[in-house]
């Protein structure tokens, strides 16, 4: 009768669900864990040669430009899509 009642309890309050965890940490400990899980938003910078925004680092999406040189086909690689997507 005791165990189902303490089962009940630790139902209740949620220990059941995460009862893998080893040792209880503070709220303090998860906190600071948790203060490097932020998300950063993307920086964009132009293409020198499209002029449109695009990821900093990354070829361009648009032209396939990086630095001022063609590196990217990108109406051959569309082409190649659309002849896979219709292979399917
Ligand atoms: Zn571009």
């Amino acid at each position: 009768m005791i165990e189902l009642f303490l089962f009940a309890f630790w139902a209740k309050i949620g220990i059941l669900s995460y009862m893998v965890i080893r040792m209880r940490h503070t709220r303090a400990h998860t906190g600071n864990r948790r203060s490097h899980h932020a998300l950063k938003a993307k920086t964009f910078s132009i293409c020198t040669n499209c002029t449109k925004p695009k990821e900093t680092h990354v070829v361009c999406k648009n032209c396939g430009f990086y630095r001022g040189r063609k590196v990217l086909d990108v109406v051959n690689k569309v082409e190649k899509k659309q002849a896979k997507k219709k292979a399917k």
